[in-house]
């Protein structure tokens, strides 16, 4: 048995986490290979290693230096360093780290510097060899991981490591500069390590046992989903589910490995397993495994009569978003209809009339129609398809909270139905959902 874990940032975030950490790695000999993230939060109002970084990168192109936020950055690795009682001189590792950033004037580099101190700290800490992601996660020209590559570096660089403490988040570019991958990417980081060595698990540790049905600050009393399938959950995590990075799965999946997500602070809970559909057990009858959604789209709502015989009219709509450089979330259609759904930030200073404008010139459409404000929701399961009447219940639901529904995409899988609402009434929506699937089992 082989498991990868991936502690993220309030498992990191003081020593007295990092002593639990300690606890359970030394628990299960299995645990050998440790992906860490950089210290987060340790209350609310605190302010994450990576934020500091960043503020770094911006202090040092603003003033030339950024001294005085590194002393920040310093005191904060100095402490935990004091706290577990390590003998390691960490002063020398910091006066370099500064240097280097000052130096390179890069904010991907000095951002990476938080999982790197990190993994510095908790390799000494559990008596772990140290082993750098730059040697190891590679990125293309275009800025994506190259997997094949970083697969094989993996491989070869762990092979004769028994035990490792890896940086979460970063890895080198095609011409070798650090590069970190978006916020939150040590889940990604995870995943490849998982991949590379073949483990049989990758278990992330975070602060909650599992993933929620939905996010417990609309419904606190949100159930725990104990499994789930990675198809699901790459639905829910895309629309903002956000305990796993949303590119977490691709490595995993590759090599069918499943997921645990687990609670740094309460290790006995089982948390929730992200599985193949093929290992999926069915347990119980849920109808839906989760909802999440995002806020601030934009509907272009286009009618024109018998569009559907007209050759090339979808591809002269969608020609005009292209030309914008812009991306497209859904294109639901109907005979005479064809509405296009767009993230309303990409959408400012006039690009929102020029893009009605084009269309109305490229395709004559009857009617054009524009709804600002619109959050999207996705209700996701795979259990959708079998039973009849899930999309009955779902819009009942929602008519009897008077949510009026503006857009309905059922995707194509049959594992997900997502609408579009407007934002005021996002969180009237999500509560109705569950309380129709879940709340109604009680
Ligand atoms: P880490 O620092 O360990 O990577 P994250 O902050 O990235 O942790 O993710 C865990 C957080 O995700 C939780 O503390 C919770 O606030 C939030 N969250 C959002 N949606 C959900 C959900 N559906 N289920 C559980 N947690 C959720
Ligand atoms: N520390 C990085 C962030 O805050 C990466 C991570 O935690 O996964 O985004
Ligand atoms: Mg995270």
């Amino acid at each position: 048995m082989l498991k990868v874990c991936k502690f993220g940032g309030t498992s990191m975030a003081d020593a007295a986490a990092i002593r639990k950490i300690k606890d359970i790695i030394g628990a299960d000999a299995a645990r050998k290979y440790i992906v860490v993230s950089a210290p987060g939060k340790r209350n609310k109002d605190d302010i994450k290693i990576t934020d500091t970084l960043y503020a770094c990168y911006r202090d040092l192109e603003e003033k030339g230096n950024c001294k005085a936020r590194f002393a920040l950055i310093r005191e904060r690795f100095l402490g935990i360093v004091k706290d577990l009682g390590l003998s390691l001189n960490f002063d020398e590792i910091l006066d370099r780290t500064e240097a280097e950033i000052t130096e390179k004037k890069s904010a991907d580099f000095t951002a990476s510097r938080g999982e790197y101190l990190a993994a510095r700290l908790v390799a000494e800490y559990l008596g772990f060899e140290f082993v750098d992601a730059e040697d190891m996660i590679r990125f293309d020209s275009h800025g994506r991981l190259n997997d094949e590559y970083t697969d094989d570096k993996v491989k070869t660089r762990l092979k004769k490591v028994e035990k490792a403490v890896i940086p979460g988040f970063y890895g080198r570019d095609y011409e070798g500069k650090v590069k970190t991958f978006s916020r939150g990417g040590s889940d990604i980081t995870g995943s490849v390590i998982a991949r590379g060595v073949s483990a049989d698990l990758y278990e992330n540790w975070t602060d909650v046992s599992g993933f929620l049905v939905c996010d417990p600050r609309i419904v606190p009393e949100a159930k725990t989903i104990r499994q789930i399938t990675y198809k699901e959950l790459r639905e829910l995590s895309y629309m903002g589910a956000s305990v796993l990075h949303a590119e977490a799965i691709f490595p995993v999946m590759k090599g069918k490995i499943p997921i645990n997500i687990k609670n740094t602070f309460k290790p006995e809970d089982a948390g929730t397993m992200i599985v193949p559909n093929e290992q999926y057990k069915a347990v119980g009858d849920d109808v839906i495994t989760g909802i999440a959604g995002k806020k601030n789209f934009t509907v272009i709502f286009i009618e024109k009569s018998m569009m559907n015989s007209e050759v090339g009219f979808v591809r002269r709509v969608l020609s005009v978003i292209e030309h914008h450089g812009l991306c497209i979330e859904h294109v639901p259609s109907g005979i005479d209809t064809l509405s296009i759904v767009l993230e309303s930030e990409q959408l400012q200073n006039g690009v929102l009339t020029d893009i009605v404008n084009e269309i109305r010139e490229n395709v004559s459409p009857d009617y054009v129609h524009v709804i600002e404000n619109i959050s999207l929701i996705a209700t996701v399961g795979h259990g959708m398809a079998r039973r009849r009447g899930t999309a009955a219940t779902l819009f009942t639901a929602l008519a009897k909270a008077g949510i009026n529904i503006t857009m309905i995409d059922q995707g194509s899988s049959e594992l997900n139905i997502i609408i579009g609402v407007a934002n005021a009434d996002y969180e009237k929506c999500i509560r109705a959902i569950y309380d129709a699937f879940i709340g109604a089992q009680k």
